[in-house]
């Protein structure tokens, strides 16, 4: 397994289009190493989820996993999740404002309005069926990560750049302050 270089806003690879992993393709020794070395890149750098393109990899996969993290010391646990070819409905049209953070933009965070349920279908890394329902937090981080796939970044999303701040003041002025993510 490796640590691998995470692409920093400004780099192409974060604007493009990830390509499909045909079906036939998920037990390769090339795709099961490129999602073994995405989660230990996720693991090495706190993040909540990782996806393809952050590591220079134009594939529909992306892993999340959140579990204490001293990045976001307020969320929810979500296990070790492995999503190929992901696609995300939304099932209602209620959005929620909430905190985000990226490791290709370090050191910041936002606040994004995101779907509060959406479906989710994608293959696992066994390449077996995924359907299911996400909600709230878990449904925020599927849409951040799934988004990367699309060349899509959070600040993309923000409706108000003037929440964007650095992770020190956010520690300072914004944790513990409850009052956006309910
Ligand atoms: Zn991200």
């Amino acid at each position: 397994m490796a640590i691998l270089k995470v692409a920093r806003l400004g780099h192409p690879v974060l604007r493009r289009i990830a390509a499909p992993v045909p079906a036939e393709e998920i037990r390769s020794t090339e795709i099961q190493r490129l999602i073994d070395d995405m989660i230990e890149t996720m693991r090495e750098y706190n993040g909540a989820g990782l996806a393809a393109p952050q590591v220079h990899a134009l594939k529909q996969v992306c892993v999340i996993e959140v579990t204490e993290n001293p990045r976001y010391p307020e969320a929810p646990s979500i296990p070790l999740t492995v999503l190929v070819n992901p696609a995300v409905t939304p099932l209602t049209d209620e959005m929620d404002d909430g905190w985000e953070g990226c490791l290709s933009v370090p050191d910041m965070r936002g606040i994004v309005p995101r779907y509060t349920s959406v479906r989710l279908e994608a293959h696992d890394r066994e390449a077996g069926r995924v359907d299911v329902v996400a909600k709230e937090f878990f449904a925020r981080v599927i849409q951040h990560e799934t988004d990367h796939l699309n060349g899509i970044v959070y600040l993309d999303r923000m409706k108000d750049l003037s929440t964007l701040t650095h992770l020190a003041e956010w520690n300072r002025y914004w944790l513990g302050n409850t009052e956006q993510d309910d």
